[in-house]
Order: structure tokens, then sequence, then C-alpha cells
């Protein structure tokens, strides 16, 4: 095989994180060959030093359908990936520690309840007791989803590698794409170890996509964050659940190994440069102090580990998903705003039938990169023209 050949795929991913793995293992096993570029090695990132949260609970109403579709493939892993990513379908619960709060809770679940979404369940302060015998009694109630869970995520981010190897992936990773250049309809990416060449791009590149993004003059409105983490020594089994508050931030489980991850997108800073989160201390003390309110007999329970991953915000909230509108046979799937690991397996097989051109009964209008383009998108609109979006050819 010539040089050139080999640095050849259908579709050149750059990301290899879960949503360019996930988007990789869909599009191969439609017999699309592709290969993945990775700065650094797989997982490196928010995929693999997340907290694990499987979560649908709490999700912005645009994200429900995806992230509902995505939680079925969770429930699915073993079969699709041959492990179960360490997913455990623990369920969530987001507590109200005032009648104000288990109001707002209840106006939540009514409202997606009239919009046809009935996987958020209001629940009184005896059935959390039921739930969680260990809370604090002061709780009133909150939000339930039992189909929610947590996983393992670097041991996630393996799995969707592994699987996706099998199918013929190629993962290069310490491999950064640098510069893409639209070459006829296809496209170029310069490397430190040469150049790469697809019929189709896909970005995926988390807290760095919007960089390349502005390289085909595509300005989307996102900046990176240090998201922080803290890991506690083990304890004895308290609480089987994932635990979100509503009136302040929240995230908190406990590991089968009895350690306990606490979260909830506490924010640290990020060395964008050095390519790292830094942790501050003082803010995740407040975190600590939630969960001791909560759980009191936790108080004198040590912290093993603290840290902070970078990723990628967006103004409003909610992601980058779908083909470019300024380039044809680019497509973007970043800016997960905290809330993307659990996203990971749907929004992959969706962005892969959008680049194989299939029908896909998940709409990603809302995600589309021209929400923040309105002047061209009107320019669009009003002239008719039509860039094309899927690969140029027939999956094998
Ligand atoms: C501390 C923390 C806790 C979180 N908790 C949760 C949670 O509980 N539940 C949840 O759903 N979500 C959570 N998230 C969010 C979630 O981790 C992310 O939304 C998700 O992992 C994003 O995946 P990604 O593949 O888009 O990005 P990443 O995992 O960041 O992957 C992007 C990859 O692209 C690579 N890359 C960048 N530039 C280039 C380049 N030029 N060339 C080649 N490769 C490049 C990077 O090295 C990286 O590996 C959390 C995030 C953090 C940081």
């Amino acid at each position: 095989m010539s040089e050139a050949r080999a640095r050849h795929s259908d579709v050149l991913v750059i990301g290899g994180g879960i949503h360019g793995l996930s988007t990789a293992l869909h599009l191969a096993q439609r017999g699309v060959e592709v290969t993945v570029l990775e700065a650094d090695y797989c997982g490196r990132h928010a995929s693999g030093v997340n907290a694990g949260g499987v979560r649908t609970l709490g999700r912005h109403e645009a994200e429900i359908p995806l992230a509902l579709s995505s939680r079925d493939l969770w429930h699915d892993l073993v079969q699709t990936l041959g492990d179960d990513g360490g997913f455990v379908p623990s369920g969530q619960l987001k507590l109200a520690e005032t009648a104000a709060e288990l109001d707002e809770c209840r106006q939540r679940v009514e409202h997606l309840q009239r919009r046809g979404f009935t996987h958020e369940v209001l629940i009184d302060a005896q059935q959390v007791f039921e739930i969680i015998p260990t809370v604090a009694r002061h709780v009133v109630g909150g939000i339930w989803v039992k189909d929610d869970g947590y996983a393992i995520p670097y041991k996630t981010v393996t799995s969707f590698r592994l699987a996706a190897e099998k199918l013929g992936v190629k993962v290069l990773e310490t491999t950064p794409a640098q510069r893409i250049e639209q070459r006829g309809s296809g496209w170029q990416v310069t490397t430190p170890a040469g150049v790469f060449s697809a019929g189709h791009l896909v970005i995926t590149a988390g807290a760095w996509a919007r960089e390349l993004a502005e390289q085909v003059g595509e300005s989307v409105p996102a900046h990176p964050e240090g998201l922080m983490l803290m890991v506690t020594h083990r304890v004895a089994p308290f609480c089987a659940p994932v635990l979100g508050a509503t009136g302040r931030s929240l995230s908190f489980k406990q590991f089968a190994n009895g350690t306990v991850v606490i979260g909830g997108k506490l924010i640290g800073s990020v060395d964008f440069p050095a390519r790292h989160g830094e942790v501050d201390l003082a803010r995740l003390g407040i975190s600590a102090r939630t969960v001791t309110d909560l759980f009191p007999h936790l108080k004198h329970l040590g912290v093993n580990r603290v840290w902070a991953g970078v990723e990628a915000f967006t103004a409003d909230d909610l992601p980058v998903i779908g083909a470019s509108r300024r380039a044809s046979h680019l497509s973007y799937s970043f800016g997960f705003c905290g809330s993307g690991f659990q996203m990971g397996p749907g929004t992959g097989k969706r962005l892969a039938q959008q680049i194989l051109g299939e029908h896909s009964d998940i709409s990603l209008e809302a995600f589309d990169i021209g929400r923040f383009d309105t002047a061209r998108l009107d320019e669009t609109r009003s002239s008719g023209s039509h860039i094309p979006t899927h690969l140029p050819l027939v999956a094998r």
C-alpha cells in the first residue's frame, strides 16, 4: 500500500474522547473506514477523568430526547462493546432540602410531563429515606430517575476504543491535528507525523474543538473550564444511587470499592496552553461541607485525591453536534458543558447516521452550529444554497 493510501480514510476523527470514539465505532459498524487522531492518549481529558454520571435527570429540555436514547445504549453497552464500562443502573436522585426547593422540583416534573417526558418522578421525604436511609432528616423530597446511574469513565473510553479497533478503526495517539484544509470535497489534516486525508472530517476535540472550527471560519462562543472532583477514602456502603441537590451544587456517588466521588460542576481553573485543569481547594471545601450536611457521619472521612479536567462550555449551555454550516463533509461534536459523558453513546450513533445520510428519529437541530451565526443563516436561507453534509460514498 502506498504511503498516501495508508494515510487516507473514509472518515478522519480528531479527538479520542468518548465522542470521537463512539462516532468512530458507529461508523465502523456500518463498514466505514475510520482513523482517529488523538493529541495525547484516548481518555486523557474530560472523557477519562469525569465523575462518571450517567444522568438524564435535570437535563436542558432540548437535550432530553438525545439523552434518553443515549441512556438506552448505556443499558445495552455489553452487547455493543462486549464490556459494561463499569455501568451501574443505580438511579439518580436530586434532593430538595426546603419546601421551596420541593416546589421547584414539582414544577419541573409537571412541566416535563406536559411535554410528554415521564422519566423524572417527584418523590416525598419518606420515599427518599427508603432509597437512602442514611441521609439527613431535614430533606423534604426530590426528583428520582430510576434508570440513570454511573459508570467508570476511563474503563468506558477504553471499551469504546477496543470495540472500534476490533472493527478496523485506526487510533493514532500523540498525533495532534495542527492544520485542517479542505481539498476538493475532502479534507487534509497536518500533524507532526505527516498529512492525513479523508472524504469526511469529524471534530470531536473537546475544549480544543473551537480552535479547529475557527480554521474554517466557523466561530462558536465557547470557553474552556477546569471542572474539579475529589475522591474520599473508603467507607462502608451507605448510598446506592447518585445524588444531586436542588439548592446547591452537588454530584455525589459511592463506588463499589467504598470511595465517594464528590463534584457537581465545581469550577477550578484551566491552564489551556499546558492542556490541564487546576484545583481550587477552597471551592472544593464548600462542596465537602454540602456532603457532610447531608451525611453527618462522613464528617471525619479523609479525601484521597483531587483533580480537575478540562471541558468546553458554550454560551447557551448546549453542545454543538452536526454538520458544519461553512464547509462540506465536516461535522462537529463538542461543547458538552460538563454533561457529555452520558451523551457519548447516543451522540456518536446519531452523528454517524447524519454523516451517512441516514434517517434518525432523534433530531440534532437544537445543536446545529448555525444557531450562533444568525446573519449567515438568513443569507443561506434566502439564497437557498446547500452545503453537502454527508459522506460522498456508500458505506460498505
Ligand atoms: C471533572 C469533570 C466531571 C464531569 N462529570 C460528568 C458526569 O458526571 N457526567 C457527564 O455526563 N459528563 C461529565 N463531565 C463532562 C464529560 O466528561 C464531557 O462532556 C465529555 O467527556 C466530553 O467528551 P469529548 O469526547 O467531547 O471530549 P474529551 O474527552 O475532552 O476528548 C477530546 C479529545 O480531543 C483531543 N484533542 C484536542 N485537540 C486535538 C487535536 N488538535 N488533535 C487531536 N486530538 C485533539 C484531546 O486530547 C482529547 O482527548 C465531566 C467533565 C469533567 C471535566
